[in-house]
Parts: C-alpha cells; sequence; structure tokens
C-alpha cells in the first residue's frame, strides 16, 4: 500500500490518537519522514492535541481548522 499526504491528513487525528492499524501506521511513518509538509501538519495538530488532554483549554481555538485546510489547500496548489 503506498499512500499520498491526502491520505496522511484524513487520518491524522487517528493516527496521533493511536487510533489506526498497523499497517497504516507503518505507512504513515515511512511517509512522514520524507514528507516536510506532513511532519509540520503533525507537529501543530499535535500541539493542539496536547493542549486540549492538558485540560487547561477546552476549545480548539477557533479557525483552527479553517487556516489549517487553507494551508493543505496551498500546499495541494504547490503540487
Ligand atoms: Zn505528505
Amino acid at each position: 500500500m503506498k499512500i499520498d499526504c491526502k491520505h496522511v491528513w484524513h487520518h491524522i487525528s487517528a493516527y496521533i490518537d493511536g487510533d489506526v492499524d498497523a499497517l497504516l501506521r507503518a505507512e504513515i511513518d515511512r511517509h512522514l519522514e520524507h514528507c516536510e509538509i506532513c511532519s509540520a501538519i503533525l507537529d501543530s495538530t499535535r500541539n493542539i492535541v496536547v493542549l486540549v488532554a492538558d485540560g487547561r483549554i477546552f476549545e480548539i481555538p477557533t479557525g483552527y481548522s479553517e487556516r489549517l485546510h487553507e494551508r493543505l489547500d496551498a500546499a495541494m496548489a504547490e503540487g
């Protein structure tokens, strides 16, 4: 199985939660090793999740996912 950036973005929440199967996790790990875009997205997504899990921030900042999607769209447009 070969995955691309869109697959990673689709599964990134589940990946962080440890909620993907071992095969998919291995594919995502392999992809992240050579993809700076997905690595950056994983880092920023993880930061939000950690803040929420920490209990001190209960809401994802307004517009966060909107901005993320804009970034993803821009990244895709660049190819
Ligand atoms: Zn990627």
